[in-house]
């Protein structure tokens, strides 16, 4: 997509603190992190939102998850534990349409979101 703000981070035409990239996905910190740790796990290839997600997109899914928990273990996240949140229109406060994995970790946070 071309005015897709994370396909031009993806490309590099936009700067990001890019944690992690493989075939099927990236990881990058996100500008304004909401705690100690919050990484970005994206697609490579462009999907707008949840609602966008097809049966091929299982594997790309997984491996965002898969990526996420790997990372925050790395970070020494997993025994206290995180968040992993993907948000979807309006509502949930999607901003971006490219979907995207939030990793939040490394402070209590509270349930449920406001
Ligand atoms: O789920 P939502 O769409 O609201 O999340 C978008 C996220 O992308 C925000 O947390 C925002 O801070 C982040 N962002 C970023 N780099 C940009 C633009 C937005 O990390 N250049």
């Amino acid at each position: 997509m071309s005015n897709c703000l994370f396909c031009k981070i993806r490309d590099g035409q936009i700067p990001a603190k890019v944690v992690y990239r493989d075939e099927v996905c990236m990881a990058f910190e996100d500008i304004n992190p909401q705690a100690p740790t919050h990484v970005l796990f994206i697609p490579l290839r462009h999907i707008a939102t949840v609602n966008d997600i097809t049966q091929e997109d299982r594997e790309t899914v997984g491996h965002l998850y898969t990526a996420a928990a790997k990372l925050a273990r790395e970070r020494g996240h997993a025994e206290r534990g995180y968040r992993l949140v993907m948000n979807c229109n309006e509502d949930a406060g999607q901003t971006v349409f490219h979907i995207h994995l939030h990793l939040v970790a490394g402070r209590p946070m509270k349930w449920p979101p406001g």
